[in-house]
C-alpha cells in the first residue's frame, strides 16, 4: 500500500522557511535548507498533499523551491520578496543533543510578513501552524473557514517573546505540540503531566509532548499514550526533529481523514518515525532519499520495541 495518495486531504502549513547554520559534535552546515515549514511540509508530503504559506527573500536558492515542488508541495502561498533576506537561524548542540542553543535568529522577511491565503487554501480541513510568530499563526487561523483539525507548535523564543499571542493561539487550536522543556517554561510546572494538563486547560484537548530521543507523550482528554524512543546510535543533527515529527503526524492523520484515538496514536508513531530518520543527517538531507519502504520498516520496529507480554492471570 502506498502511503501517499494525491486524492487525500491536503494539509495547510504556515511556518518558517529558513537558511540554517548549525554545528553539532559531528559536523556543521552553513545556510542550509531549514525552517519549521520546510521540515514539516516535506515530512507531511510522504502522506498527503501539502500547501505551504510562508515567505522567502531572493537569496533563497531556487533549487530549494524546486525540491519542495518536486515533492508535490503546493507553493502558491509562498511569497518571494525581491530585495528581502530569508529568515536565518544559527545554533549549536553540545553532547546533549536534546538541547538546541540558539546563537542568532534573524526574522528578516518574516518581520513584516502578513500571510494572505490563496482562496483555494481557505477551505483546507487540516491546518498545521508550525513554529513561527504566534501573530502569524493567528492570521492564518482567521482566514481558514471551517477546519476539521488545527494543530500548533512553538518554541522558547516565542514563549518568552510573544506569550500573550501564543496563549490566544492555544485557546483556539485542537492539538498543541511542545517539547518537555517548552511545556515547563510555558506553565512553570516541573511535572510533564501537570504541564500537559495545564496546557489542555488553556484550550487544546490534545497535547503532545516531545521528549527528544526519549520518545513522546500524547495526552488526549483523559487518555494517555506513550511512544517509545527509537534506539538510534548516531544522530548527526537534531534540527527539525520536532517539525518532521509534527509533519509526519498531521500528514498521516489527513491521509486517513480520521481523528479517532487509534489514528492519533498511529500518527504519533509515524511522527516519531519521520523525526528519527530526519536526525540521521544534516538539514533535510535524509528526507531527500527516504522511501515508503523505509517508513514502513521503522514503523514496524517501533511496534516491536513497544510490545510486551501480559502476565498470565494465574501468576497474579
Ligand atoms: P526543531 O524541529 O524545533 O528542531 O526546529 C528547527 C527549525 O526551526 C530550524 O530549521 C529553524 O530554522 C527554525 N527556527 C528556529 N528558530 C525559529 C523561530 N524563532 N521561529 C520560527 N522558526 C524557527
Amino acid at each position: 500500500m502506498a502511503y501517499r495518495s494525491d486524492s487525500a486531504d491536503p494539509v495547510l502549513i504556515v511556518g518558517s522557511m529558513a537558511l540554517d547554520s548549525v554545528r553539532t559534535p559531528t559536523g556543521e552546515v552553513t545556510d542550509a535548507l531549514g525552517g519549521s515549514a520546510d521540515y514539516s511540509s516535506v515530512a507531511a508530503s510522504f502522506f498527503s498533499p501539502v500547501q505551504i504559506v510562508g515567505v522567502v527573500g531572493d537569496d533563497f536558492p531556487k533549487e530549494h523551491l524546486r525540491f519542495l515542488a518536486d515533492r508535490g508541495i503546493d507553493l502558491a502561498g509562498v511569497r518571494p520578496i525581491s530585495g528581502g533576506k530569508t529568515f536565518r537561524w544559527a545554533g549549536y548542540y553540545d553532547f546533549d543533543l536534546n538541547i538546541a542553543h540558539t546563537l542568532d535568529t534573524q526574522l528578516n522577511v518574516f518581520a513584516d510578513f502578513a500571510p494572505v491565503l490563496p482562496d483555494a487554501y481557505k477551505d483546507t480541513k487540516y491546518v498545521f501552524l508550525a513554529n513561527i510568530a504566534p501573530k502569524l499563526q493567528l492570521d492564518v487561523l482567521e482566514q481558514v473557514r471551517n477546519p476539521k483539525l488545527t494543530v500548533c507548535d512553538t518554541m522558547n523564543f516565542w514563549i518568552e517573546g510573544a506569550r500573550a499571542d501564543l496563549l490566544k493561539v492555544l485557546e483556539r487550536v485542537d492539538i498543541a505540540f511542545m517539547n518537555d522543556a517548552e511545556a515547563r517554561q510555558l506553565t512553570g510546572k516541573m511535572s510533564t503531566v501537570k504541564a500537559a494538563k495545564e496546557i489542555q486547560a488553556i484550550g487544546p484537548k490534545t497535547v503532545i509532548i516531545k521528549k527528544g530521543e526519549h520518545g513522546a507523550l500524547l495526552f488526549a482528554g483523559d487518555e494517555h499514550f506513550s511512544a517509545p524512543s527509537y534506539p538510534l546510535e548516531d544522530i548527526a543533527d537534531p534540527t527539525g526533529a520536532g517539525d518532521s515529527f509534527a509533519g509526519g503526524f498531521i500528514g498521516f492523520i489527513a491521509s486517513m481523514d480520521d481523528l479517532s484515538p487509534t489514528t492519533l496514536r498511529r500518527g504519533v508513531i509515524y511522527g516519531s518515525v519521520m523525526a528519527s530518520y530526519n536526525v540521521e543527517d544534516f538539514s533535510l538531507n535524509r528526507l531527500r532519499t527516504l522511501t515508503e519502504r523505509d517508513i514502513a520498516d521503522r514503523y514496524r520496529r517501533f511496534k516491536e520495541i513497544a510490545y510486551f507480554d501480559a502476565l498470565e492471570e494465574a501468576v497474579l
